[in-house]
This record gives C-alpha cells, sequence and structure tokens, in this order.
C-alpha cells in the first residue's frame, strides 16, 4: 500500500468509525450470538488474493467497544507510527512522552513526591493491572529474597483481602509464591468488605511467631465487588512496621484520585510502595493502558533487567536514559503513552474531571431510584459508578432470593438493552449496576431502571 491508498483507506476507516458512533444505540448492548457462531460466517482459510477495505468493513460483524475519540486517535497515531519503543535508543519520543505524561498525571492525582520521576521512582504503563501487580509482587519478593535468603522463598507471606481481584492470586501463582501463604483475608458487612487493620495485624503477628516472613500487602481502593475501598492510612502504617511492600491496586477507581473531592479516598497513599490504576477502564483511553507508578524504580529493574549484547548501546550503558523494558514482562512495547497523551490535551484535566463526575451523578440518581422503590435495596455503600443492589426475595424464600436475583438478572440482560452483572457478598447475589461508557446519559439509566421495574415486577407475580 503506497501513501495515497492509505490516504483513501484511511478515511474510509475513520468514516466507518464515525459511522459506528453515530448509530451506537442501535445495537444491542450485549452480542446476542451464540458461542462458534463467527466461524460459521468467516470462510476455512485466509484469502489467498487481497481483498478491499470495502469488502472487509462491509462483512464487519463483530462488536467492538472504543473508549474515547481522544484515546482512538492516539492509538490510531500509535498504529501508524509502529513504535517498539523498548530500549530508550529505539524511540526517544517514546520513552521521553511516557515519562512526562506518567508525571503529568501523577501531579494531575497529587501523588507524593516519591512516583515522580525525578527522584528515585516513576511511572510505567503496562498492558494491564494483572502485569502491574505481578510486575511489582516479583520485585517485592526478590528485593525480601536479597535479606533473608532464597531459601525463604517457600516462607513468604502475601497479604490482601478477600474482595481483592483475582488477578493478584495469578501474580501469586506466576511468582512461584506457596499458595497457602498467599493469604486473602477474610472481610464482612461490618467493615464494609474492607480489609481490617485489627485482622492484618493478628494474621501478621501470628505468621511471624510461626517462623514465617510477611512481604507484601495489596490493598484496594475501589474493589471489583462492590468498590470498597481498604483503608489505606492504617494498612500503610501496619505495611511500614513490618517491613511489607506495599501495593495499592486502583484500577477501576483510580481516575476518581483527579477529583479534589474524591481525593481523600486515597489518602495514606504516601505509604505505597506501588499504586496503580487503569485509565483504559474509567479515564476515556481506549485499551490497554494501565498505569503504574513506584517509589524505587530500582528494584523492579533488579528484577526485570537483562543486558544482552545486543541491545547495548551508548545512552543505556552510560546510565543516562530510562529503559522500559527494564520496567515490564516482554522486551517490546508499544507507544501507549500517546493515546493517555491525546486523551490529556484533547480532554484537560477539567474535562476528564466533569467524565469522572458525570458518571457518578448518574450512578447516584439510579441509587436514589433503587432507593424509592421498597422492593429493592442498595446492599452496599456507593462511592463511585457503580451501584450494588439486590430485588428482596418474598418472606421465607429459602436461598433468601438468590435464585430470584440470578433470574433478574438473566431477564434483564435478555432483553439486549441493558447489560447488568452480579456479584456474592456475604453470599448472597448481587446486582451490579456501573455507569462506565462515555456515551451514557440520563435518559438510558432511566430505561435501565424501568426495565428492572418491569422485569421485577412479571418476576415477583410468576412466584
Ligand atoms: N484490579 C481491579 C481492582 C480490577 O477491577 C481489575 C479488573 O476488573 C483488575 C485488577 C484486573 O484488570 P486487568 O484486566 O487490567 O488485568
Amino acid at each position: 500500500m503506497d501513501a495515497e491508498q492509505l490516504r483513501e483507506h484511511a478515511h474510509k476507516m475513520v468514516d466507518f468509525i464515525a459511522d459506528y458512533y453515530k448509530t451506537i444505540q442501535n445495537f444491542p448492548v450485549l452480542s446476542q450470538v451464540q458461542p462458534g457462531y463467527l466461524g460459521k460466517l468467516l470462510p476455512d482459510s485466509a484469502p489467498d488474493y487481497p481483498e478491499s477495505l470495502q469488502n472487509v468493513l462491509d462483512g464487519e460483524t463483530s462488536y467492538f467497544d472504543s473508549y474515547s475519540i481522544a484515546g482512538f486517535l492516539g492509538e490510531m497515531l500509535s498504529a501508524g507510527l509502529n513504535i517498539v519503543g523498548f530500549s530508550w535508543i529505539t524511540s526517544p519520543a517514546a520513552t521521553e512522552l511516557e515519562t512526562i505524561v506518567l508525571d503529568w498525571l501523577a501531579k494531575a492525582f497529587q501523588l507524593p513526591d516519591d512516583f515522580y520521576s525525578s527522584g528515585k521512582g516513576g511511572g510505567v504503563i503496562q498492558g494491564t493491572a494483572s502485569e502491574a501487580v505481578l510486575v511489582v509482587l516479583v520485585a517485592a519478593r526478590d528485593k525480601i529474597l536479597r535479606r533473608a535468603g532464597r531459601g525463604a522463598l517457600p516462607k513468604l507471606v502475601m497479604y490482601a483481602s478477600d474482595q481483592t481481584h483475582s488477578a493478584l492470586k495469578k501474580a501469586c501463582q506466576i511468582a512461584g509464591l506457596n499458595p497457602e501463604l498467599c493469604k486473602l483475608l477474610k472481610t464482612d458487612s461490618s467493615t464494609n468488605y474492607t480489609l481490617s487493620p485489627e485482622v492484618l495485624s493478628e494474621a501478621i503477628s501470628n505468621d511471624i511467631a510461626g517462623g514465617l516472613v510477611p512481604f507484601f500487602l495489596c490493598a484496594t481502593v475501589g474493589t471489583t465487588s462492590s468498590t470498597a475501598i481498604d483503608p489505606l492510612p492504617a494498612l500503610g502504617k501496619i505495611a511500614k512496621t513490618n517491613n511489607l511492600w506495599f501495593h495499592v491496586d486502583a484500577a477501576y477507581a483510580g481516575s476518581a484520585c483527579i477529583c479534589p473531592e474524591y481525593r481523600h479516598c486515597f489518602d495514606g497513599i504516601e505509604e505505597a510502595d506501588s499504586f496503580n490504576m487503569n485509565a483504559h477502564k474509567w479515564f476515556l483511553t481506549n485499551f490497554d493502558c494501565s498505569v503504574l507508578w513506584v517509589k524505587d524504580r530500582s528494584s523492579l529493574i533488579q528484577s526485570l533487567s537483562t543486558n544482552p549484547e545486543f541491545l547495548k548501546n551508548k545512552a543505556s550503558e552510560g546510565n543516562m536514559v530510562i529503559d522500559y523494558k527494564d520496567w515490564q514482562i516482554p522486551l517490546g512495547r508499544r507507544f501507549r503513552s500517546l493515546k493517555l497523551w491525546m486523551v490529556l490535551r484533547l480532554y484537560g484535566l477539567e474535562g476528564l474531571r466533569s467524565h469522572v463526575r458525570n458518571h457518578i451523578e448518574l450512578a447516584a440518581y439510579f441509587e436514589g431510584l433503587v432507593s424509592q422503590d421498597t422492593r429493592f435495596k442498595v446492599v452496599a455503600p456507593r462511592t463511585f459508578s457503580l451501584v450494588c443492589f439486590r430485588l428482596l426475595p418474598p418472606p421465607n424464600s429459602e436461598d433468601h432470593g438468590n435464585k430470584l436475583n440470578c433470574d433478574l438478572l438473566d431477564s434483564v440482560n435478555s432483553t439486549g438493552k441493558v447489560f447488568i452483572t452480579h456479584t456474592v457478598l456475604s453470599g448472597e447475589f448481587i446486582l451490579r449496576f456501573a455507569v462506565g461508557a462515555p456515551l451514557t446519559e440520563r435518559k438510558h439509566v432511566t430505561q435501565a431502571w424501568q426495565i428492572l421495574q418491569d422485569k421485577a415486577t412479571a418476576l415477583l407475580e410468576s412466584l
């Protein structure tokens, strides 16, 4: 393809995407296809000869989700430039823009100075929060093993709450930790599903007394099930006293850090060794863009650096530059900071703040609707843009309404107009209503609630 063909094709692609945005409301929110549907629509093998772009677009049947136009434009630019910036030398711009953008973001989030690249720390863009937690876990593991000796590996203890995302468990498996010593401490409704400092302290004391080696604590701001906020100040103090690496996972809720009125949810972050948030979740940045900051980048580098002959160059050898390959698992890396840079520049911090505030207001509006209908109950405190609620079961219901709520979920989702998800808290099946799509408006929330009410009425009448 030459430059003129690129111009022609890129215009067609932009038209296609613009039409998609324009008609997005006509698509079912939840895909209505059955497993294996695509194989039936596509040929058995790749075409032997080139096809026209129009042909490909005409046959486009799969659903795709683009997070914001700014993010998409950044992604487009990144694809167009096709930079593989693993070392500074391979793309000084990709490396330096990432450092600058993450320092900008650290400032916008009012993160402690230790997370800035000008000191011993810095930020790096990972593909996902799962990778972010894995790299810090490995750095923390190696740090303690340098002190305690490699023989201590089977005795290392990791702590988090039972509400922590399963990405942490996966990271523990990959890092070779003793699965029994990856302790997901129990939470309940008495602490709104947050990790209790007392429970943590007791577990650490018992483990030390038993000859084990506590080394890592993961707290969450905005747990996946109910957006619970672990008490960072108290947990951070315990981590410090016991010399634990303290990681804070704010994959979803981290975006709210940009609003001064929600910054208090992150108080205590000063005690953290590392902090991550997914810009691709709620920050108008297209997947994939998970931002990780560490206070001591040398710990990451010691665990993840390799220095083969073929990658040696004067800038790296002279310790003059950042080589992000040493802060992540793969060698190659995309120019992801371009999309974050586009988002920051095209929305501005105020634009991003109003995006987050708008979603929180919509969720609060939904919460208000639920609270007014006595057949329903809001079951966990709402801080951000997720509402956890359930339909109350009739008296003497055998399973405490779990089947009823499961049926309500299926019935609502089968309309294709709304997609709600569920979780289980204290043994109860809970419905979750999340506002997160950039195009969601108040009228959509009203419609969703109407569907929920109608389906609940039908279900209750059928009992
Ligand atoms: N941590 C939290 C709190 C999350 O909510 C999620 C995803 O839902 C993750 C981690 C995992 O995110 P990723 O898909 O980026 O690995």
